[in-house]
This record gives structure tokens, sequence and C-alpha cells, in this order.
């Protein structure tokens, strides 16, 4: 089959082949790619719409055992510049949030083993009792896990424990690349490919809705990039518990591991492939974060439909050498320029009508 016509089939929600993707991924122009996605993205949604979520993460601790040559945010244990937050500094960040409108809280960070389960259970119970209207969006599968072996419990009680403490969804973070050759040289003591789709599986069985990320930039391959979207589409034809699929790029400048930080095309690239190759997910985020706002306008010509976060706090990124920050009114400025309306958006792509847009 031509490019042209894999395109053309792609664009339409026809299912690509891995070697398709692999071959649309590393011979097709941008521009055609771009082109494809964006079709696609109009085919599964013919408006002009993107969404946006008024979120916080919320780094509660920085011991971490889990040593990622690509993190520079973790301390190990007992090391100085470790930190845990206390439940009251949580509880004031989350009150910093919703005073701005936060509907979604990411309480996300290190695998800390000095941490038991009834520590979450009481910070969720509290979190959902003093502030009702936010959804406890948090936890990565890394952390699970790590609470899963300190508890010496099975995956399913800890995820049924915390979702009855308040949890209601759970974010895709600790994905980077589910392909074990890479994982062994940027994270070897994190959980396996497979362990962290057993997770996820195990999350949505429970009716806990998830995301899934990809980091790329590390040290994997084109066809790793296609080998972790396909174990996430497989997973999705399964489940179909995944709302939305975020690639984001790695920062290099503070980590242990180095290396250089990928382009903008390579970004625009990933994206479109992305909306392209997993044709079962429905949302596909820009991740503006890492390559900042500008490609993130950029990305809602290359597949995308929502904007993600306003991400009132975060730190993991930001040790790592990101500078990136947005106000709401930026984003939705951004939304604006780009031709699009920003629309505000909870965790579970339900349109908040209630909170005003900050152009308005
Ligand atoms: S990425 Fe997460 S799991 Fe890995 S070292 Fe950093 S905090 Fe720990």
């Amino acid at each position: 089959m031509s490019l042209a016509s894999l395109l053309e089939k792609a664009a339409s929600g026809g299912r690509l082949s891995y070697d398709e993707g692999v071959r649309i991924y590393r011979e097709a122009p941008l521009h055609e790619l771009g082109s494809a996605a964006h079709a696609r993205r109009m085919q599964l949604y013919p408006t002009t719409d993107v969404t946006y979520v008024i979120d916080t993460t919320i780094n509660y601790t920085n011991v971490c055992n889990v040593h990622c040559t690509f993190c520079a945010f973790f301390r190990p244990e007992k090391h100085a510049q470790g930190y845990t937050m206390t439940h009251d500094r949580v509880l004031e960040r989350v009150k910093f949030a919703t005073d701005r409108g936060a509907t979604q809280i990411m309480i996300q960070g290190g695998v800390n083993p000095e941490l038991r389960i009834e520590w979450f259970e009481t910070l969720f119970a509290r979190v959902r009792r003093e502030f009702p209207g936010v959804d406890i969006h948090s936890l990565s599968v890394s952390e699970i896990v790590g609470l899963a072996h300190v508890e010496q419990l099975p995956i399913r009680e800890v995820l049924t424990r915390l979702r009855d403490a308040g949890m209601k969804s759970l974010p895709g973070a600790g994905a980077e690349i589910l392909v074990e050759r890479v994982r062994k040289r940027i994270s070897a003591r994190k959980v396996k490919p497979d362990e962290w789709l057993g997770v996820m599986r195990e999350a949505q069985a429970l009716g806990l809705p998830t995301t899934a990320t990809m980091m790329f930039g590390s040290i994997e391959t084109d066809e790793e990039r296609i080998e972790h979207m396909h174990v996430l589409r497989e997973l999705q034809d399964e489940m179909r518990g995944f709302t939305a699929f975020i690639p984001w790029y790695y920062v290099p400048f503070k980590t242990p591991l180095r290396g250089k930080e990928a382009s903008g095309l390579e970004y625009l690239r990933v994206l479109a492939v992305s909306r392209l190759y997993l044709d079962n997910f429905a949302h596909l985020q820009a991740s503006w974060l890492t390559p900042g706002l500008k490609m993130g306008q950029l990305a809602l010509f290359y597949g995308c439909d929502d904007m993600g976060g306003t991400i009132i706090e975060e730190q993991v990124v930001h040790d790592a050498g990101s500078t990136n920050e947005a106000t709401r009114k930026q984003l939705e400025e951004l939304i604006l320029g780009a031709g699009f309306r920003p629309v505000i958006r909870d965790t579970y792509w339900n349109l908040r009508d209630d909170v005003a847009l900050a152009t308005a």
C-alpha cells in the first residue's frame, strides 16, 4: 500500500498494523501526517471545541526507592533533602488549587516505603470530606505496586481500599516506554511492562478509569515507540478503560541519564502517529509541560483535541529542567488563537459549563 493510502486509511479510522505504524512514523512527510491526524480528530469530534481541565499536581514526597535514571526529582531514603508532606500540608495545597477552580487533584510522588496504606486512606478520605467537589486522580502504578509490597497485599485489594477511601481514577504515569529493553536501561527497578498493564487492567476492572502516557526521547527506537502504542491499543481493545493518551518528552538537563531533548518536529510526529495508531482511544492530550505552550498550540493541528491541565503546581518535571508554566487565561488564549473554542471539562470529560472561562 502506498504511504498516501495508508494515511487515508488511518485518517478515516482504519486500523494500522504494527509494520504500517512504523512505516508512517518513519516515512510520512510531517505535514501529511499532521493533516491525516487532524482529519481523524475532526472525524471523532466534528467541532472546534478543545477541552482542558483545571488541575494541580501535589508531589507529596520525593523519597523513592526506585531510582530511575531519567528522574531528577527523587531522593533516596534517609537523604537530607528527602521530604514527605504532612496531611495538613497536602490539604493546604488542595485548598490553594480549589480556590483557583481546580476540579482534579493529582497526588503523586516517589515510592516511599515508609508510607503505609492507611496514610493514603486517611488522606484521601480527608480530601473527599473537606473538598467534595474535586476528583482524586492520583498515584502512579509504581506507587500502587510499592504499596502492595509494603503491605504484602494483592494489587486488587490495594486499589479497592484506595478507591473506597476516595480515589476516583488513576493517572497513566510511570509507563515511560513499555518495552523491557528500555526499562532495563532507564528504570531497572521499576515495574515491568506486563506489571504496568496488569495494574491498569485491575484498576479499570474495578471501575477506575485511567489515562495512559508515553515518555519518549530517552533511549528508545522508533519501533519501540510503536510497540508501546501497540500494547496500549491491545489493552484498550480488551478493557476500554483508558480515557486519553498523553505522550510527552523526556527533559534531560538535570537527570543522571542526560541525553538530548527531543525536537519540536519529533514531538509533532509522535502526536500525529499516536492519533492515527490508537484508533480506540477517545482523546489525545497536548502535553505542553515539556515542549512548551507554543508547541502545545501547534499540537491542536496534529491530532490533539485536549490541552490537558493547567497544572497549578508540579515539581517532578520542573526538577528535570523544564520551566514551562501556564495560567488558565494563557491556555484559553492559545486555544482561541489557533481558531478553536476552549471548553472546561472534568477528569471524565464531562463538560463543566458551570465554571466560567478565564477569557470570558
Ligand atoms: S520517576 Fe517516579 S519512580 Fe522513578 S525515581 Fe522518580 S519518583 Fe521514583
